[in-house]
């Protein structure tokens, strides 16, 4: 027997909707780059997203047509995460951190038909030009030039904009948004969301023991917009019909206390970096700043340190350590102590808020070691793996990778974890080598291969070391050839050819040789051990 319910899309135009009939007043603030203050309300923002799905449909986009986005977070970003979806289009959100060849490399992956480019970020663009080609490039301006060659946003909205807009007849298997992961082999892969998987998504993180996000809020998304749909928040904001506050390109911790002190922030969202600067900034000036108290902070992205948690707590914020993944749309874990947990001591519980947590409502976790499903003990490692209505079944162009599915359908995550007779998530490694620095992955199989371009470099192996500031930093270990003996400087110009300053390894290790693994790999692992800890390292840079 089937139920009787009605088979209604869970599709993005419902939380537009919503959104104008039922919050039309909710303000949404986004910071300019000249640090000015630009607001608008929900009423603003469903006029115009509308307005830029109408100019699209005018244009002549398709469904599944891609749409890239080079753009900061705010305002005409949030427009453009509904807009084009609506009109049946794919926003594909691109990583301004990205190097100009692998930016270019990912546009043209996903053959994004249409471009909308903040108008500080054309100098990136300038960088990629030639190396793609877009049917239009539309540039969001704050009342300046538009460069040839482009046209203007507001005028696509403007001009193309008006009039009757009807909602095409979307699936909700519809593609919705784009976004690019780094792989282990190097190449970004495409993610691609689907209506129904950022629906389900929205609609859990408002749970109250996951992000408990309600109309009360006034949400902070310091996360990227370009980085996993800044964790699902402008949407899940949306659908809450929270007030909304975005940064734009000001990221310092004064600029965002700023915001966060002035606009009364309840919730904000972002990896460890950019808490460590804020704690650093309370610390130092405690009576400068008066936030709003047990303000909750999602950690995530990177480990969080438990004492970052407990130097949080006493300046009453409350860190949530998440876990997640681009494949996951992003939210996988999230850390809240049980009813149960109440009596533990204080140590005791900041050790479990310092796991990544329990997986959220419809996410499946299980670690795997060579013996098959791993005990749920705390202390088994193996490599985890997801499932759920929000993890890819694929990536874009299937076929150029598929070794991430097992064959009975999970996800394998690259990470290593434990899981405890609770169900909480610790990651212990990365079965990858890729280092994060402040949120952004950097390939170590991409520095070493350059390196050993160099002709006096016979070995380079490229680990990740801890920082206090960015969480990870590369350091590159390498074996000279015979006869030569490289400089650390000479070296790093070298790479300053191919890679953005940010990728540059901090330190360079000379040694006579790398160790190895049975099959001939190096043993990172070993390296990390050797090279971790400062007063063993014999730092030549
Ligand atoms: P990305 O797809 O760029 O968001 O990166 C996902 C990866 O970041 C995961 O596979 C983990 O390796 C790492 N990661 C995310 N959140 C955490 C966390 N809370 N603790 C440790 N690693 C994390």
């Amino acid at each position: 027997m089937l139920g009787a319910v009605m088979d209604r899309p869970l599709t993005l135009p419902h939380f537009l909707e919503r959104a104008g009939e039922l919050f039309g007043g909710v303000p949404i603030v986004s910071r300019r780059p000249d640090r000015s203050l630009h607001r608008t309300t929900y009423a603003d923002f469903y006029r115009r997203s509308r307005r830029l799905a109408k100019a699209l449909q005018m244009l002549g986009l398709e469904r599944g047509d891609r749409v890239g986005t080079l753009m900061w977070n705010h305002a005409v970003h949030l427009e453009c995460y509904f807009g084009i979806p609506l009109a049946g289009g794919v926003v594909h959100t691109l990583n301004l951190r990205l190097d100009p060849r692998e930016l270019a490399y990912v546009v043209n992956h996903a053959e994004d038909r249409f471009l909308i480019v903040d108008d500080v970020l054309l100098p990136l663009l300038a960088a990629i030009r030639d190396r793609v080609s877009p049917e239009k490039v539309f540039v969001a301006t704050a009342g300046g030039e538009v460069p040839e060659g482009c046209l203007g946003y507001e005028e696509l909205l403007e001009e193309q904009g008006g009039g009757d807009f009807d909602y095409p007849d979307l699936s909700e298997h519809d593609a919705v948004g784009m976004c690019y992961t780094s792989g282990t082999t190097g190449r970004p892969k495409g993610v691609v969301y689907s209506h129904r998987s950022l629906v389900l998504h929205s609609i859990v993180e408002c749970l109250p023991d996951v992000l408990g996000l309600s109309q009360q809020d006034t949400v902070l998304p310091v996360v990227p917009m370009f980085h996993a749909n800044a964790w699902g928040l402008p949407y899940a904001a949306t659908l809450a019909g929270c007030r909304q506050v975005y940064p734009g390109p000001h990221l310092d911790a004064v600029s965002l206390l700023e915001l966060m002190q002035d606009e009364r922030v309840t919730f904000s969202a972002g990896v460890p970096t950019i808490w460590m600067g804020i704690l650093e900034e309370l610390k130092a000036h405690p009576d400068r700043w008066k936030l709003e108290p047990a303000m909750r902070m999602v950690v995530g992205g990177s480990a969080v340190p438990e004492q970052m948690i407990r130097e949080f707590d006493r300046f009453d914020l409350n860190v949530l350590h998440a876990w997640g993944m681009t494949e996951l749309s992003p939210l996988g874990t999230l850390c809240r102590l049980k009813q149960d947990h109440a009596g533990l001591d204080p140590d005791s519980r900041y050790a479990l808020r310092a796991k990544q947590g329990l997986p959220a409502p419809l996410v499946e976790i299980r670690t795997v070691h060579e013996e098959g499903v791993a005990p749920r003990d705390g202390r088994t490692m193996g490599e985890l793996q997801a499932r759920g209505p929000w993890v890819a079944s694929a990536y874009h162009r299937p076929e150029e990778e598929t070794s991430s599915w097992t064959e009975d359908g999970w996800f394998r995550t690259g990470d290593v974890a434990t899981i405890d007779q609770e169900g909480y998530l610790q990651i212990t490694d990365r079965t990858k080598d890729l280092i994060k620095s402040g949120g952004e992955w950097i390939s170590s199989v991409d520095l070493e291969n350059a390196l050993m371009a160099h002709p006096d470099v016979a070995e380079a192996a490229v680990i990740a070391v801890a920082d206090p500031k960015w969480q990870e930093r590369p350091l590159a270990v390498v074996v000279a050839r015979p006869g030569s003996r490289p400089e650390a400087d000479q070296l790093r110009s070298f790479l300053a050819e191919r890679f953005s300053r940010w990728w540059l390894p901090d330190r360079f290790e000379f040694v006579q040789e790398l160790p190895r693994t049975s099959t001939g790999k190096f043993k990172k692992s070993e390296l990390r051990e050797q090279f971790s800890d400062p007063r063993r390292s014999r730092t030549k840079s």
